[in-house]
């Protein structure tokens, strides 16, 4: 029997992964493009859709998993549009705009939700009831999902922006956030500890001090997550936790900041279990994208 296509979209600061998927995640189709404006991405998103309809058939849903901020209230007029994003000509584009020319439903969430979804359906979160993924990059977002939902409030959660006791003195650099200075993103995500040192930790050949402040700021989000969500396993990706011993330091920061407090089977000593990273590695985002046109064909 012929599988219903879904159309999906992992939309990146970077780069855009457009995919053209079974329901079963064989992807028919799939190319990358350049992160640009609006004006320029738009028009090849369509060329790409069209093009793979022609080769495969009709799109039945679409699935978007995209940075932010981004309305992803299904029930708001400005559904699927960008916010307050600094990137230039994002605010106010809409993934409708260029999407619903195929007249199937669209399905729009954060790239950390379809992250997370990704990994709970066929990664390092199979099996939790309450996943949290979170990615230290460019930027810093965590996705948490529950029995396969991404949870939210009235808007996509920014754990990237929570404030972390910052000792001026240990460390000097005043963080990059636009909106905070040296909230956790300001002080933690790549573009922080290149404009503070000048290159990535890897380049720099993971100096233990370096990767333990680093790993003590991310690791007050890694305590908080567990104090507010108590997740059965928080999955840590994004460009800087490939430096090598960064996963090790998070997870000893976090076993002292949680102080014993928390007794759980899911806390192994050690949180080897606890902590760990992506099980898809860099396919999680595009696999959650597929799995959010899923749910629009169920739903
Ligand atoms: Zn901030």
């Amino acid at each position: 029997m012929t599988q219903q296509l879904i159309g999906a979209i992992e939309a990146g600061g970077t780069k855009f992964v457009l995919a053209l998927a079974q329901a079963d995640g064989t992807v028919l189709a799939e190319t990358r493009i350049a992160t640009r404006t609006p004006a320029e991405c738009f028009p090849e998103i369509a060329a790409f859709y069209q093009q793979a309809s022609v080769a495969h058939g009709t799109v039945a849903a679409f699935g978007v998993a995209s940075f932010g901020p981004i309305d992803i209230d299904p029930a708001s007029p400005a559904y699927g549009t960008f916010t307050t994003t600094p990137k230039p000509g994002w605010a106010g584009a809409r993934f409708h705009d260029v999407l619903g020319q195929f007249g199937a439903p669209i399905v729009v969430d954060t790239d950390v939700n379809g992250a997370a979804l990704g990994e709970w359906q066929s990664g390092a979160g199979q099996g939790c009831a309450t996943l949290a993924y979170t990615t230290i990059g460019t930027g810093v977002g965590t996705g948490v999902v529950r029995n396969g939902k991404p949870l939210m409030g009235f808007s996509h959660y920014e754990c990237g922006h929570i404030l972390v006791p910052h000792d001026l003195e240990l460390d000097p650099y005043e963080g990059f956030c636009p909106y905070h200075g040296d909230c956790l993103e300001g002080l933690a995500a790549g573009p922080a500890i290149e404009k503070r040192w000048g290159q990535s930790l890897s380049k720099l050949g993971s100096p233990p001090d370096k990767i333990e402040l680093i790993a003590g700021y991310v690791a007050q989000l890694a305590a908080n997550l567990v104090l507010l969500h108590m997740p059965d396993r928080l999955i840590f990706g994004g460009g800087v936790m490939k430096t090598p011993g960064l996963v090790e330091a998070l997870r000893r920061a976090t076993e002292a900041k949680l102080g014993g407090y928390i007794k759980a089977p899911q806390l192994d000593p050690g949180l080897e279990r606890y902590i760990v990273t992506p099980g898809l590695g860099d396919e999680a985002g595009i696999t959650g994208a597929i799995a959010l046109g899923r749910a629009a064909l169920s739903g």
